[in-house]
């Protein structure tokens, strides 16, 4: 070894990665040349950044491009570029330690699942090592762009160490040599697969590559080429290449645009939400090219969070080649194309709900959850109330969706209001006695199962001119007044005055009886099956509003709700003569708990079920002996 070499201990999240790359099972090897001209291609778009922003660069006059050599004799595979390369720091920072912690732990998660790594690895910032598939050893060498760096050479059998050395002097980029394994040297020396491999992973890498001297690959930047001219599976063919996904696109969008801002734009919504893929959810957005040259991968500057799950490019020549990464955020010229480009999306996703409505439903299922999150987009309210989609009463099962264009379009006249209620499930919700007096009035209820509906709900207020309420606070004599849906139950005979003064004298003790736990006891006229429920308080915010933020400030405690009983239900109508002969009687108390503590479980509030539980008991034991009692009477 020459004397500037020295070894290095693999760091041992990339022991750990190494290891599992060696006992894991590949059916698709070849993705190791995708990763590294990939990697090439990196580098050579960071010197045509570079030099686009004027920086001075080494070696500035060779042509960016991406050699691939083979040779049969020596069972070696060799891709040089004329890229950045890397000083001796960053060898050991980038291809010494993992970028994103937590990726190898996840890639042996993945191993033991049985899923197939070669189509993971480049998705975590790992794909270098995914060399060691083929290789007995790799020989890399390499010079930086920054005038002055010495030549490196980095080696490694791929197990525990590398050796780094200082070598002779070559031109800028960086030389990977692969010392194929024994059964794979036949197969990556063949030139003729060399190639078919380049061109069907990196057919669009914009810079040349040569196989054996031979430009393979042809394809120029797809998103400049005009739209009539490409075919639905070069888009395909590129949306795998940009996304590594192995499934074609959900939906496509091609736009170039020439105000306020020119740009074009092709980009992409997934067929699958890859939120487990994402090991850092704070990436998002189109890649950001100033005329061809790509600025930032990742530009989530381009879209909002809430359309996080579009991928694609965008390109624009009103940018300045020089524009710094740092002050993207702050460019007005930026902030206008993303505008534009929001604007686009959602007229597109329109588009698509109206033309291809089983795609939307797909779209809405994969990525729904994450576009709800446009409820804080107040520019844009309108078209994300368009698009947003909802489980309803009127639906056949859970998996059903309703728009608000649907809802208010078959609204009866005599309804003022849309009303949704949150719900634990939909089997939760056809109970629920909140609702007794809807499905009464056959009045549909959008069902809300996420704590992002409720905010989204808040924010949205109204669709065309209706108000979106919750049913909770709905106006009950309002929907009193719709004729009913149901044949009436038989209702029981009204209260006569006597009746309802012992009725009034119950409600005050309930509240003696209860005490802080209510604000006040009261008649409901929106219960039909139930015997009673608990409601908010007039004006106050909705129970699950309420619960959301109770879980935000960390508040245990139980809210004070108002108490509602219904004077229909055989149950409170015995309450109320039992009360009347004694309002001592211990069943009248207990009763009444039973009554607060089941609504209470109804809403959501009961933590300790002790008490309730003993309570049913003890009933229960109760009515037994009453029953027996009843039928030995009758004897
Ligand atoms: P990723 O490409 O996702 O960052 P890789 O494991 O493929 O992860 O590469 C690790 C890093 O090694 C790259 O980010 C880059 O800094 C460096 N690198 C790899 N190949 C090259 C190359 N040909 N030229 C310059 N730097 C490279
Ligand atoms: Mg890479």
């Amino acid at each position: 070894m020459p004397e500037s070499s020295s070894t290095h201990e693999f760091k041992a999240e990339i022991r750990q990665l190494l290891d599992i790359l060696v006992h894991s099972l590949y059916t698709n090897r070849e993705i190791f040349l995708r990763e590294l001209t990939s990697n090439a291609s990196d580098a050579l778009e960071k010197v045509r950044f570079e030099t686009g922003r004027g920086t001075e660069v080494a070696d500035s006059d060779i042509p960016l491009e991406i050699r691939i050599s083979t040779d049969k004799e020596a069972k070696t595979l060799t891709i040089a570029d004329t890229g950045v390369g890397m000083t001796k720091d960053e060898i050991m920072q980038n291809i010494g330690s993992i970028a994103h912690s937590g990726s190898a732990e996840f890639l042996r998660q993945a191993q033991q699942d049985g899923k197939a790594l070669d189509n993971l690895i480049g998705r975590f910032g790992v794909g270098f090592y995914s060399v060691y598939m083929v290789a007995d050893k790799v020989h890399l060498t390499t010079k930086s762009y920054l005038p002055g760096q010495p030549a490196m050479a980095w080696d490694s059998d791929g197990r525990g160490s590398y050796d780094l050395a200082e070598v002779e002097d070559r031109p800028r980029g960086a030389t990977i040599t692969v010392y194929l394994k024994e059964d794979m040297a036949a197969e990556f020396t063949d030139s003729e697969r060399i190639k078919a491999i380049i061109k069907r992973h990196s057919n669009f890498v914009s810079f040349p590559i040569f196989v054996d001297g031979e430009r393979v690959n042809t394809v120029p930047a797809l998103w400049r080429e005009p739209k009539f001219n490409i075919k639905p599976e070069q888009y395909e063919e590129f949306y795998k290449f940009l996304t590594l996904d192995t499934e074609g696109p959900l939906r496509t969008l091609h736009v170039s645009v020439d105000a306020p801002v020119q740009f074009q734009a092709l980009l992409f919504t997934p067929a699958h939400s890859h939120d487990l893929l994402f090991m850092n959810k704070d990436e998002w957005g189109p890649d950001l090219y100033v005329r061809r040259v790509l600025i930032e991968r990742q530009a989530k500057e381009l879209l909002p969070q809430y359309l996080s799950f579009i991928s694609g490019v965008v390109d624009t020549e009103d940018l300045p080649l020089n524009i710094s990464r740092e002050t993207l955020q702050d460019n007005i010229l930026l902030r206008k194309i993303a505008t534009t480009l929001a604007k686009h999306v959602l007229t597109d996703l329109k588009k698509m709900a109206a033309d291809a409505p089983e795609d939307y439903e797909k779209f809405w299922r994969e990525h729904g959850k994450t576009f709800k999150l446009g409820y804080g987009d107040y520019a844009n309210r309108d078209a994300v109330a368009e698009l947003v989609r909802f489980n309803a009463s009127s639906c056949d099962d859970a998996n059903g969706l309703v728009s608000l264009e649907e809802y208010v379009g078959r609204m009866p006249v005599s309804q003022k209001d849309v009303y949704y209620c949150f719900v634990q499930s939909r089997a939760a919700a056809e109970l629920n006695p909140h609702l007794e007096i809807f499905r009464e009035k056959g009045v549909e209820v959008l069902y809300l199962y996420e704590p992002v509906d409720e905010f989204l709900m808040d924010a949205l207020g109204s669709f065309k001119d209706k108000k979106l309420t919750a049913a909770e606070h709905a106006d009950i004599e309002a929907l009193k007044s719709l004729e009913s849906k149901v044949e009436e139950t038989k209702k029981p005979e009204p209260l006569e005055d006597g009746e309802r003064q012992e009725l009034d004298k119950l409600l005050a003790d309930i509240k003696s009886i209860l005490g802080d736990k209510i604000q006040e006891a009261r008649l409901s006229s929106r219960l039909r099956q139930s015997p009673a429920c608990l409601v908010n308080p007039d004006g106050q915010m909705t129970s699950s509003m309420d619960k959301i933020m109770r879980v935000i400030s960390k508040d245990a405690s139980v809210p004070t709700k108002v108490m509602e009983l219904n004077p229909d239900h055989p149950l409170v109508r015995n309450l109320v003569k039992i009360h009347a002969q004694n309002p001592e009687d211990p069943f009248v108390r207990q009763a009444v708990e039973q009554l607060y503590e089941s609504s209470l479980l109804l809403e959501g509030y009961l933590t300790d079920p002790h008490a309730l539980v003993g309570r049913i008991q003890d009933l229960l034991t109760k009515a037994g002996e009453w029953r027996l009692q009843a039928e030995a009477a009758k004897k």
